[in-house]
Formats: C-alpha cells, sequence, structure tokens
C-alpha cells in the first residue's frame, strides 16, 4: 500500500489532521491500533477553545458541535468557602470556551473520516513501526488481521498518544524529554445527573483539589485529586459523592445532584515535551509530544495547533513545493506548547494540595487573593484558559 501521509493512531489529532489534509487534496492512512467504537468511549477532554472550534470548522465537522457545544463566559474557582468568578471575555475581548465531549468531537471526526476518498483508515493495525523516517524513504510496517504489512509514505505523522510507537521509534540521541510526574491523579465520575452549576468549578480544599465539570445539561463531569497509590475500586460511588461534596462550599455542595457512575477511572497528572517534533519525515503531534496536567483544559487544545501548523505546513508542500514550513514546525508548535505547559503547571501549583506544610497552603491562598483581586490577575488566568493564539505568521 501507498499513500502521501502515513498517521500513526486514529484519535483526535490524526483524525482532524486527516481530515485538513484531504479537503485539500492529499491522501492519507490512518493506522489505530484499536477499533472505533474503543477509540469513542474515551472518557477525555471536555473543554474546547477557540482555535480548536475554528479547525473543526475548517475541517467541515462542526455542525453537530455548534448546535449541542455549550459556550462558556466564565469558570468558578473556590479556596475553601470563598468563591469567586472569572469573566473570560471580559478580560479577553470576548472570547468564551465550549463544552463538548471528545467522544462527541471524535465521533464526529470518523463519521466525516469514513465517508471520505482521500482517507483510508485502517483499524486493530497491530504492532505498528515506523522506519525509513530518517533515510528519506519513510514507511510503516504493522500487521492487519494477522497478515504483515508495509505502507510507504513521504511522510509519517505520529498522532499515537503519549504510550504510542512513533516517539518510542526515534534513535535516543536525537530526542530531548523533559517530564514532571505530579505527586497525585484525578479520580474523574460521569454521571446523568444535571451539573451542579452552569460553569465549571476548580476548588481548592484543605482535602485537596475537586472539579466540577460536564458534557452537558444533564451529564456532569467531576473529578477529585486522589494520592498515587489509590485504587478505583476503593471509591465506591457513595465514597466519591460525599468527598466532593466536602471539597466544595457550602452553597454547592447541598445542589449537587448524585446517581450511579457511568464511567470512573483515575488518571495520573503529567508535564511531558518532547524535542524536537521533527525527525527527517517523522512529526510528532499532540499527546504524542507532550502532556499536561488536565486542569487547565489544554490537552486537546496543544494537539489543535500541532495540526493547524503540521497541516499548514504540509499543504504548502504539495500544492506550491515550499519546504520552509516544515522546517519551522517544530520550533512554532513549541512555542505554544511550553506557553500551555507554564500554565497548566502553574494553575495546577496554584489549586492542587502537594503536602500538609501550612506555610503552602498560606502562600496558595495569598496568591488567590492576589489573582482575584487584581484586574491583571483576572486577565492572566481568562487569557491563558480561552488559549493563547496561533502563530499567525505560520503560512
Ligand atoms: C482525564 C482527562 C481529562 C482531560 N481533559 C481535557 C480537557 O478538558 N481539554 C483538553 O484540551 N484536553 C483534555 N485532556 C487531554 C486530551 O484528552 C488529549 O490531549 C487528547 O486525547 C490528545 O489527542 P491525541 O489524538 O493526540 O492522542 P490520543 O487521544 O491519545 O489518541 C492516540 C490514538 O493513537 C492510538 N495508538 C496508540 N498507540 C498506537 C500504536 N502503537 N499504533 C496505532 N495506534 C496507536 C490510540 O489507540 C489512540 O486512538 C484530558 C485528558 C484526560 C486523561
Amino acid at each position: 500500500m501507498q499513500t502521501q501521509v502515513g498517521i500513526i493512531g486514529g484519535g483526535p489529532s490524526g483524525l482532524c489532521l486527516a481530515r485538513l489534509l484531504s479537503l485539500a487534496g492529499v491522501r492519507s492512512v490512518i493506522l489505530e491500533r484499536h477499533d472505533r467504537a474503543h477509540v469513542e468511549a474515551r472518557i477525555r477532554a471536555g473543554v474546547l477553545e477557540q482555535g480548536m472550534i475554528e479547525l473543526m470548522r475548517k475541517a467541515q465537522v462542526g455542525a453537530r458541535m455548534d448546535r449541542e457545544g455549550l459556550l462558556h463566559d466564565g469558570i468558578v474557582l473556590t479556596f475553601d468557602d470563598r468563591v469567586e468568578r472569572i469573566d473570560l471575555p471580559g478580560h479577553t475581548g470576548g472570547q468564551r470556551v465550549m463544552v463538548y465531549g471528545q467522544t462527541e468531537l471524535t465521533r464526529d471526526l470518523y463519521d466525516a473520516v469514513l465517508q471520505d476518498a482521500n482517507v483510508s483508515v485502517v483499524f486493530e493495525a497491530q504492532g505498528v513501526r515506523p522506519l525509513g523516517f530518517l533515510d528519506g524513504e519513510p514507511r510503516l510496517d504493522y500487521v492487519s488481521d494477522g497478515k504483515p504489512q508495509t505502507l510507504a509514505c513521504d511522510f509519517i505523522a505520529g498522532c499515537d498518544g503519549y504510550h504510542g510507537a512513533s516517539r518510542a521509534a526515534v534513535p535516543r540521541g536525537l530526542i530531548t524529554e523533559y517530564e514532571r510526574v505530579y505527586p497525585f491523579g484525578w479520580l474523574g465520575l460521569l454521571a446523568d445527573t444535571p451539573p451542579v452549576h452552569e460553569e465549571l468549578i476548580y476548588s481548592n480544599h484543605s482535602r485537596g483539589f475537586a472539579l466540577c465539570s460536564m458534557r452537558s445539561h444533564t451529564r456532569s463531569r467531576y473529578y477529585v485529586q486522589v494520592g498515587q497509590g489509590e485504587k478505583v475500586e476503593d471509591w465506591s460511588d457513595e465514597r466519591f459523592w460525599d468527598e466532593i461534596r466536602r471539597r466544595l462550599p457550602e452553597r454547592f455542595a447541598r445542589n449537587m445532584v448524585t446517581g450511579p457512575s457511568i464511567e470512573k477511572s483515575i488518571a495520573p497528572l503529567r508535564s511531558f515535551v518532547a524535542e524536537p517534533l521533527r525527525f527527517g519525515k517523522l512529526f510528532l503531534v499532540g499527546d504524542a509530544g507532550h502532556i499536561v496536567p488536565p486542569t487547565g483544559a489544554k490537552g486537546l487544545n496543544l494537539a489543535a495547533s500541532d495540526m493547524h501548523y503540521l497541516s499548514t505546513a504540509l499543504i504548502a508542500l504539495y500544492r506550491e513545493g515550499r519546504g520552509d514550513l516544515l522546517e519551522r514546525y517544530s520550533q512554532t508548535a513549541l512555542r505554544r506548547i511550553w506557553a500551555a505547559v507554564r500554565f497548566s503547571w502553574w494553575f495546577t501549583s496554584l489549586t492542587h494540595k502537594f503536602n500538609d506544610d501550612a506555610i503552602e497552603r498560606k502562600i496558595q491562598l495569598a496568591e488567590f487573593d492576589y489573582l482575584t483581586g487584581s484586574a491583571a490577575g483576572r486577565t492572566t488566568i481568562a487569557e491563558n484558559y480561552v488559549g493563547l493564539p496561533f502563530d499567525a505568521s505560520f503560512g
């Protein structure tokens, strides 16, 4: 088999990249390790920045998102019983975020991609190996239906997440990895209950962090910070609901509607960046190249700028024979990535319990007071939360 761009991974990055390339006439093949149902069922991101929203529209898959997504004008920050609201449009010249689940977005992308003549998807592709990308003859070896296969291509896009095959295939001497693992995780619970509040609540409580999020007016997504060794089996629904209520100010806790969980899982928190993001004809995109703690809702939104830069650069090459944008992909993408790594780390530091040290909590409270008491502080939170812009000079 032969194509122009071989894409490893059929998550949001691989699907959206394939779709953007296809609309410009560039062909691709996606090799996805799992089946469609498995990929679509993963409960992950829920908050989209303007950049991701625009990309979905550009990929002509934004109709349902625009109908069903919930636009949010603010977030709520709490510190024990203190409650402060950050007005997003008021501090950013009118920008907002949209609540639309990654499950829904992935389904919209698959609906389009599977009808698209320029894109083929191989599900349950096993043992994918990127080869030849440093010596100019890239190819992907893999096993499908028990038979070994080879996909020859001009370029490889590694969109296969943090545990994928693409970054692992890079010789160690060519890559630098920066990583911080946080000493806690997030226990998440999804339930068909109305959200406790119409906006997201980020709560810093002496018992630990909590987040009240949602997927719709009738489906809630809640998280509590838990220790590194915690097991999901030890958290009954009742224990979870009791804990999250204890971490919220009384006015929210008393309105919490509880119900049986649809899904419950624990996610570790890490900051991770690989540098560079290009190795000959192999490019890393999305979680394959970087991970942020989910506190700032940045993971998928960072993948969005990678998809934008890489699709723009590949289209410039195929249409105009211009290779300069491919040369700039890594450094341009990394600038926005590090800005979001910084914000996600900082927002995590502001809102989570790192230890029992009383001075740390006093300092967190002083920072909370300073930020919420100052127009500059509120603007800092708001403009990072709605997302820093893509580099407009790239094109
Ligand atoms: C609890 C949680 C909450 C989050 N909340 C937010 C949020 O609110 N906002 C936000 O922007 N982000 C959020 N994120 C992050 C977001 O979900 C990720 O950044 C996003 O999924 C990245 O997409 P991706 O396509 O790059 O990688 P992935 O979604 O990981 O997709 C990679 C794909 O590659 C496939 N694959 C892996 N290895 C191979 C292989 N060897 N061969 C073939 N295929 C392979 C996988 O099966 C998968 O389908 C959250 C994440 C978590 C865990």
